[in-house]
């Protein structure tokens, strides 16, 4: 049912299963195993012969549901989900790298998956070169003879900078890697990655997805083929995603649509009165027309996004008494939340970089990052000016 139907539909129908009770909303199915009608059957689930659930940590039908409608919003061949998006990108390592091979990776993304490039994967031989984000050049002229894989977020965190995926894939693809895009910021609602030729999308569910701050969960997605391995390395070392995470993902997907459209609105009405405050010296949000790369994003995406990022006169100082005259915002690091979080990422999700890297990467100290949530624009508005006035 799923290729000929709006995103809109697939949200709220794809992907459902129904016992044999009819149930409307999707059944949670909390059991660890599946019993077998016979020892036949048991044996046939075990070869392959048969398909049919086995054990909760390859397969449970409300897994199973959540990965097939996220499968349907991407457009994606398969999906495999995971207990986390950090689970889903070292699984994305796992299943299709070895030892000896190497990475290119956009030196803008989530702190934790360049921890797990740089020093995990790096003590099993498997190299990280980081490059721009915005030049492919970079990307171009980082690739050796081993490399297997590019890595990238786009738009990036916290400066929103936009990756042209299209050139990405393309320079992937003449020396033989694969692109994996992790989508986090945008969802498929906004931007499909592998419509724009990427071979694999990853997701940390834990933000839009679910969308309401309550539970963690991963996703990656792809051709069957290239899936396998990535399949293959849950089945054998267990970073499952939860049958009762998977039932509260599936029902967050059900409100995507409307979320993300309702987050970006907010996000553009913020950023637009933010561009025209005085105390304010730089707004960065891709659906603004100032945005360095305002046009490729608008041709990879429907709508910028919930992430707007600003930069105030005065540093560190100015910036904690903007965040701290919040009273509606959440002063937290999470995003892709209903309730707007606002963040200083020089001293929190970026304070593990030097000064001198924070700076080459122009993360300044004055920078605010705020993550948009579903409160009205005029109460949002009201928490910035109070703390902007005070500076
Ligand atoms: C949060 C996040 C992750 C990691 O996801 P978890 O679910 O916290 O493991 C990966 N990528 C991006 C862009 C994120 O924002």
């Amino acid at each position: 049912m799923t290729t000929l139907l709006q995103p809109e539909t697939l949200a709220v129908r794809a992907g459902t299963q129904r016992s044999q009770f009819n149930e409307h909303s999707e059944a949670m199915y909390l059991t660890s195993s599946f019993v077998f009608g016979s020892a036949a059957e048991a044996a046939a689930r075990f070869s392959g012969a048969e398909t049919g659930p086995i054990y909760a940590r390859f397969t449970n039908p409300s897994v199973s549901m959540f990965e097939e409608r996220l499968a349907a919003l991407e457009g994606a061949e398969r999906c495999v989900a995971f207990a986390s998006g950090m689970a889903a990108i070292l699984a994305t390592v796992m299943g299709l790298m070895k030892a000896g091979e190497h990475v290119v990776a956009s030196r803008s993304i989530f702190g934790s998956t360049v921890q797990l490039f740089s020093n995990i994967l790096g003590r099993f031989g498997v190299t990280t070169t980081f490059v721009s984000p915005t030049d492919p050049a970079e990307w171009r002229a980082a690739v050796r003879p081993d490399t297997r894989l590019f890595f990238v977020e786009s738009p990036s965190n916290p400066l929103t900078e936009v990756s042209d995926l299209r050139a990405l894939a393309a320079i992937a693809h003449e020396h033989g890697a694969v692109l994996a895009v992790d989508n986090c910021f945008c969802t498929p609602i906004l931007q499909r990655p592998l419509e724009l030729g990427a071979d694999l999308v990853i997701h940390s569910a834990t933000k839009y997805l679910d969308g309401q701050g309550r539970v963690l969960g991963g996703a990656v997605l792809g051709e069957k083929n290239l899936m396998e391995g990535v399949y293959t390395f849950l089945r054998t070392a267990g970073p499952t995603l939860s049958a009762f995470n998977a039932w509260v993902l599936l029902k967050g997907l059900e409100t995507l649509n409307l979320r993300m459209r309702a987050h970006s609105e907010n996000a553009l009405e913020l950023a637009t009165w933010l561009e025209a405050h005085p105390k304010v010296s730089r707004v960065l949000y891709p659906g603004l027309a100032s945005h360095p790369q305002h046009e490729l994003a608008m041709a990879q995406q429907i709508t910028g996004g919930g992430i707007v990022a600003f930069e105030v006169a005065g540093g560190k100082d100015a910036a904690w008494k903007v965040i701290d005259a919040s009273r509606v915002m959440s002063i937290t690091a999470n995003l892709g939340d209903t309730r707007t979080t606002i963040t200083h990422p020089a001293s929190t999700t970026h304070s593990r970089m030097t000064p001198e890297q924070r700076a080459a990467a122009g993360i300044g100290d004055g920078l605010i990052r705020i993550a948009v949530g579903l409160e009205a624009g005029v109460d949002l508005r009201a928490d910035l000016a109070r703390g902007l006035d005070s500076i």
